[in-house]
């Protein structure tokens, strides 16, 4: 008698539904901010994030005012506040040796921890379900009588093929989750630094509540900030030559606060530091068939002026209305007002930071601004606010 096959274990299917209107994948701001809003129009849907909450992520925490317009706009204005965020009241620029001095407006500083974690929590106070732990894949599109998107879900043994009506891509910088979508793709900038950060205890010195350290080097830059609870978060940017020529981001931190002008903090070199993969990437196409990508998955600029999740919550909100008419009906319209409306809210005005981070390669050029920065510290802080000023996508066109 020839043996018994041997039998594989069958992978136990994940406990939920597999019909939805809206998979959501990646619970960041972008993810979060989507899942919420669609909830609370009355759509079905389901955030599924990777990782387990609470978790850090390499950020600065500076939540700029477009971001807090954002939040606002999304009926959740008083949650950063509730969550212990404190008021960013100015910046300390250093470049070189010299440290300037400039008033900042609006802004507010939480760790990312907290803030994600409120969001996610908002989302699903609104009527979302939230999968943590949950890696989410992009399946086949499906044509018929209810044409839809498939998503592979993998919950340690645990998996699901679920279907949705549209389907956001919210998974950050690198998006393995579009693997198998071969016409959207990645093109990283040459150039391209790569993020770094940890947070060091409060009772370390440093710089006081409301005040952001901000140190610009050759080989990069790096922000300090005091989160609530008075704890440290540090977040960098750095050439991939400098983090190996200083033997890791320890030292390439070191480096660039000492040019700058800063002192070290203790602790530097038993951090827990996260690196990220390479910072400044466009995406092409921002949208597929029952489909869009939002947040960095769209494509992300280096984070000198703090702005990167101002960008994803707006592209959130500016997403909305096109899911809407996408659950009636998809059609090629739809992606390429995406496009559009991805343009004219988010990419236009990443153009700035790209300009701004290509200037501050030059030595020359960072020095001159850093001069202007020291001796017109009011003009600087009045270009900022400019720079800075909010404005919002309609939510029901
Ligand atoms: C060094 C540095 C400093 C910065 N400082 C600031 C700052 O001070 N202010 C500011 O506004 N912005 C800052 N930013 C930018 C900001 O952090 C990002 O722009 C913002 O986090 C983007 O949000 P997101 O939701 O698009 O992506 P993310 O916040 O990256 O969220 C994506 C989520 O998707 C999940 N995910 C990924 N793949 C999958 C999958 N297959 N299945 C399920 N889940 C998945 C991930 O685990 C993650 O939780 C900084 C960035 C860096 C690198």
């Amino acid at each position: 008698m020839p043996p018994a096959p041997e039998l594989l274990p069958l992978s136990p299917p994940l406990p939920i539904a597999s019909d939805w209107d809206v998979v959501v994948v990646g619970a960041g701001l972008a993810g979060a901010l989507a899942a919420h809003g669609l909830a609370r129009r009355g759509v079905r849907v389901v955030l599924v994030e990777q990782r387990v909450f609470p978790r850090w992520k390499v950020c600065g925490a500076c939540l700029s005012p477009q971001a807090l317009a954002a939040l606002e706009a999304a009926g959740l204005a008083g949650l950063v506040v509730a969550q212990g965020g404190l008021a960013l009241g100015s910046l300390q620029l250093g470049v070189a040796g010299l440290v300037s001095r400039i008033a900042l407006g609006p802004g507010q500083v939480l760790s990312r921890a907290r803030l994600d974690q409120a969001l996610l929590e908002a989302a699903e106070a609104a009527g979302a379900t939230v999968l943590t732990g949950t890696r989410a894949v992009l399946g086949a599109a499906t044509a018929g009588l209810a044409p839809h998107r498939q998503v592979v879900l993998q919950n340690g043994t645990a998996r699901r093929i679920v279907r949705a009506k549209v389907v956001l891509i919210a998974a950050g910088l690198t998006h393995r989750c579009l693997d198998g979508e071969a016409e959207i793709t990645s093109s990283i900038d040459p150039l391209s630094r790569v993020g770094a950060g940890c947070v060091l205890p409060a009772e370390i010195d440093g710089p006081p509540l409301g005040v952001l350290q901000m140190a610009v080097g050759r080989g990069g830059y790096g922000g300090l900030v005091r989160v609530e609870g008075g704890q440290i978060n540090l977040a960098c940017a750095f050439d991939p030559s400098l983090l190996r020529s200083s033997g890791g981001a320890a030292g390439a931190c070191q480096a660039i606060l000492t040019e700058a002008g800063f002192a070290s903090p203790p602790g530097l070199d038993g951090a827990a530091w996260q690196l990220t993969a390479a910072l400044s990437r466009r995406t092409s196409p921002l949208a597929g068939h029952r489909l869009l990508l939002l947040g960095d998955a769209a494509g992300y600029v280096e984070p000198f002026t703090g702005e990167g999740m101002g960008w994803a919550l707006t592209s959130s909100l500016a997403a909305l209305p096109l899911v809407m008419r996408g659950l009636e009906h998809w059609d090629g319209a739809i992606e390429a007002d995406w496009r559009r409306r991805h343009h004219r809210w988010v990419s236009q005005r990443q153009g700035f930071c790209r300009t701004l981070a290509l200037i501050l390669r030059n030595p020359r050029a960072t020095w001159g601004l850093s001069r202007l920065a020291a001796t017109f510290p009011s003009i600087t802080s009045s270009i900022i606010g400019r720079v800075q000023r909010p404005s919002l996508p309609c939510l029901t066109d």
